[in-house]
């Protein structure tokens, strides 16, 4: 079986083989651009190209990118862990033509790619082309139609509309159609009680996209019209872990050694088997896929703190330890001790992580130390709550048990929010965000008389979050009340 590091190899090299300079990966954190909190897609990094600012080290570059998908537009957390195929973090195979080949060769590149070289069943293949949208005025992909019809026959080819197969940088800038790429990777019964064409697309775990490829032949200008660009241009982007999935014929993500050695690390620590159990089964999982988030992130200069980013990273982080006490038993900090496994499973393509592998695992450990503090006291508080929530009829928790668990107890408000859906239960957050803004006011007041020189206030600080006592001492956590 082809190991995960030879399938990203082989990738390169293939793209290579054409005349493709392979770069590296941008960092995770997302540099020079406002408009991103973390790269969310391997095209974020050549952005100014297609913007015609700057120009390539080469019309033709491949590369895989880390990618974070748990903020902004795309947004993939809440269906991390319980579903097989979303990451928040997850390597992006792309390859570009910045100007020089287009939807014929991409096209027909990624299917030698996927079939000769990989050998993924061409009966078990579906692609999708843009259909046009009158009103918008973008007409049907007939390009890619033809090229996929000589190719794969008509009857793979499914037409998609403009959520899935359209692709626009902004209100105006660069755009155009895709051509994604799917796979059914049911067991033949299956296969032959339901044909996958009409699964693409639909949430099946075992049918799902692979790749998508974005090609960029119009502008939208500011009156919302559409002018053909002089040069165009190809962006494609396939997971990585998904690939992994199908060439390695498994089932789910978490099946190929991607994740097979943090999952087993983790399950023997806490003497638990993956596939035995629902939610100790979710928990691993969401373990596995949310420590190289936040590693990652950590080694690409973020860390865990009160705002913005660090926040993010903070949150994914206290939502692992919290499955790992609830599903898996863990009291003691545990998902520090993954880092170095991970850093020698990610040592060639992300060197980062290994280079900073004691500094990102002992952020780590002051992060779960710290949590776990109030932790098991804040789960009580909770489970009170949910039980008088459910005595009084009610299937929402109030705002100020919400702010309570957050201000004393460090529970970020969608991890209150995670707890209370399994229980059948919604949180009230117009109530939240009042009993926020409340304290802010008490804040103000309090702070223009406090005498404590660490108590930093900003004029319109936005957020107020415990941030436990002995914090790893950043500059931006040395203070409890900030922006
Ligand atoms: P999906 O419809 O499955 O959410 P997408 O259409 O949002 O995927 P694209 O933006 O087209 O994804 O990204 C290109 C490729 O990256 C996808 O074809 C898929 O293989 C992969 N991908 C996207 N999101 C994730 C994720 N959260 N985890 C793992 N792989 C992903
Ligand atoms: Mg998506
Ligand atoms: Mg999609
Ligand atoms: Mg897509």
């Amino acid at each position: 079986m082809m190991t995960s590091k030879e399938i990203r190899q082989q990738f390169l090299d293939f793209f290579k083989s054409k005349e493709h300079l392979i770069v590296p990966s941008a960092p995770l954190v997302a540099k020079n651009d406002p408009t991103l909190m973390f790269n969310n897609s391997g095209m974020a990094q050549f952005k100014d190209f297609f913007l015609g600012n700057g120009t390539p080290p080469s019309k033709r570059i491949a590369d895989t990118q880390k990618c974070l998908r748990v903020s902004g537009k795309h947004n993939d957390l809440e269906d991390v862990g319980f579903d097989t195929y979303h990451h928040t973090m997850f390597e992006m195979l792309g390859n570009w033509s910045f100007g020089d080949y287009f939807k014929k060769e991409a096209l027909s590149w990624s299917w030698e790619l996927l079939t000769e070289v990989y050998k993924l069943p061409k009966d078990r293949i579906y692609v999708s082309v843009f259909q046009g949208d009158d009103k918008d005025g973008v007409p049907f992909d007939q390009e890619a139609w033809d090229i996929w019809k000589a190719i794969v026959g008509e009857e793979r080819i499914i037409l998609g509309n403009k959520k899935d197969n359209f692709w626009e940088m902004g209100e105006t800038g660069p755009c155009g159609p895709c051509s994604e790429i799917h796979i059914d990777l049911r067991d033949e019964a299956e296969v032959a009680l339901k044909s996958g064409k009409e699964l693409v697309n639909n949430d099946h775990p075992q049918v799902v996209e692979i790749w998508n490829n974005v090609f960029m032949q119009f502008e939208r200008m500011a009156d919302g019209s559409l002018v053909p660009l002089p040069s165009r241009h190809v962006d494609t982007g396939m997971g990585f872990e998904r690939l992994c999935m199908a060439v390695q014929g498994k089932q789910s993500n978490y099946d190929t050694d991607v994740f097979q050695h943090t999952i087993g690390f983790v399950g023997n620590k806490c003497g638990k088997v993956y596939g035995q159990d629902k939610w100790s089964d979710i928990a691993l999982r969401v373990i596995a896929d949310h420590i190289r988030a936040i590693a990652f992130v950590i080694a690409d200069g973020q860390l865990p703190s009160n705002n913005k980013a660090g926040y993010v990273i903070r949150r994914i982080l206290r939502r692992a330890v919290r499955y790992g006490y609830t599903y898996l038993g863990f009291r003691e900090p545990f998902m520090h001790s993954i880092i170095p496994l991970l850093a020698d499973q990610f040592a060639e393509v992300f060197p980062e992580l290994k280079a900073q592998q004691d500094f990102v695992a002992k952020v780590i450990l002051e992060e779960e130390n710290s949590f776990l503090r109030t932790l098991e006291n804040g789960l009580t508080l909770l489970d009170k709550i949910i039980a008088e929530t459910k005595s009084q009829q009610s299937t929402v928790i109030k705002g100020d048990a919400v702010f309570e668990l957050n201000d004393t107890f460090g529970f970020p408000v969608d991890l209150t929010a995670l707890i209370a859906r399994e229980n059948g239960l919604s949180i009230d957050e117009e109530g939240y965000k009042a009993a926020l803004q409340a304290q802010k006011e008490r804040s103000r007041k309090d702070a223009t008389t406090s005498a404590e020189d660490w108590v930093i206030l900003d004029e319109d600080f936005e957020k107020v979050e415990f941030v436990g006592y002995d914090e790893f001492e950043t500059t931006s956590q040395l203070v409890k009340f900030q922006k």
